[in-house]
């Protein structure tokens, strides 16, 4: 069912939602941005349709809500151990005591991008019980995407229509706005409140700026290819592309000790980054992929073959956040035409 709402309408139905779900969505956040006044956009708690951005990309992902940049896993004493849990420890979706379940609204690319954060956490060797339970607290809600933005590749990753697995959608209607809703159980709240009902079709992109063409095949030779050598030396190493990156899930372990006999304390599940020095130190003093170029090669191979090798589809969603926010100004998109221009050179070779 669709209905057609004006913004008073929408508020006093995100406000009916809010008894039952917490909820969150992309917020500008004035000024907070990398530079003096720039600003930033990033997920936050809402309560009205005013603290939603809805007109730009959001620089950061939804992601930092089921996968914490800090998520306490254990409490240890000097001789227990208790797991950290339970509804609104820390870690949980709100960081607070509020059990609510929690409606995130995102695009077409990020919904696709749940679906890789669950292969991962869910459907790669063992369920990860500390995902899990901030998973099953989370619900989605679509925004409609009428243009792509300048970094976009979606369409070339298959991710432009959201699959799917959201309750409603929104999407700007001349002054006011339209939703679709797919969830029965609120579509009250939305009849309340609107001026009509209507078919609603979630607005979606048609065309990308950016393309991009993965590789069907990638041979051996590429891993010494010549290609990775530029990021040397034109990548710093700072991880900004993965922090950002709804589909990446690097972490490290870090304990935490509350004394200074260090007996009591807790450990923590961090984001981390493959392109970071110190990723993939290991014990005696080694670290693989030591070259900027090396770590690139890893992260790219990651997104467009081997996660597909695995499961058999792309991890990368396209939605440019790493092209964005780069201070080197490195393409991705353009490190993957690249890629599939090399394999396809050792391919013409072979013939
Ligand atoms: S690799 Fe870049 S374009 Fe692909 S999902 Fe991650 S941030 Fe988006
Ligand atoms: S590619 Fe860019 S954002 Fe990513 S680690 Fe290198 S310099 Fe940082």
């Amino acid at each position: 069912m669709g209905y057609v709402l004006d913004k008073e309408g929408l508020n006093r139905t995100l406000d009916a939602l809010s008894e039952d779900f917490l909820l969150y969505a992309p917020v500008r956040k004035v000024g907070e941005g990398r530079f003096t006044d720039v600003d930033v956009v990033r997920y936050d708690f809402v309560r009205s349709v005013d603290d939603i951005e809805l007109d730009a990309k959001s620089d950061y992902s939804f992601k930092e809500i089921l996968t914490p940049l800090s998520q306490t896993l254990f409490y240890f004493t000097e001789d227990e151990v208790h797991e950290a849990g339970g509804l609104g420890a820390p870690g949980s979706p709100a960081g607070t005591a509020d059990d609510r379940p929690v409606i995130v609204f995102l695009r077409a690319c990020d919904l696709h991008a749940v679906r890789r954060l669950d292969q991962m956490y869910l459907g790669n060797g063992p369920t990860d019980t500390f995902y899990a339970r901030i998973r099953d607290r989370v619900r989605f809600a679509l925004l409609g995407c009428d243009h792509a933005f300048a970094s976009c590749f979606c369409l070339d990753m298959g991710t432009n229509v959201a699959p799917e697995g959201w309750l409603f959608s929104l999407d700007r209607a001349g002054e006011g706005f339209a939703c679709s809703v797919a969830d029965d159980a609120l579509a009250p709240a939305f009849a309340a409140n609107a001026q009509g009902e209507k078919d609603v079709t979630p607005a979606h992109v048609t065309e990308n700026e950016v393309h991009v063409r993965v590789p069907s095949k990638v041979p051996n030779s590429i891993y010494k290819d010549p290609l990775w050598d530029e990021y040397d030396s034109r990548c710093i190493e700072c991880g900004r592309c993965c922090i950002v990156c709804p589909t990446c899930t690097c972490f490290t372990m870090q304990d935490v000790f509350y004394t200074d006999n260090g007996r009591v304390g807790e450990r923590r599940r961090v984001q981390a980054s493959c392109m970071i020095d110190g990723y993939t130190d290991v014990a005696g003093g080694a670290s693989y992929r030591k070259k900027a170029g090396e770590r690139m090669r890893f992260k790219v191979l990651h997104k467009v073959w081997d996660f597909r090798q695995r499961f058999g589809y792309d991890m990368c969603v396209g939605c440019g956040r790493c092209d964005d926010v780069c201070p080197e100004y490195i393409s991705f998109a353009a490190i993957v035409n690249k890629l599939t221009d090399a394999c396809e050179c050792e391919e013409a070779k072979d013939e």
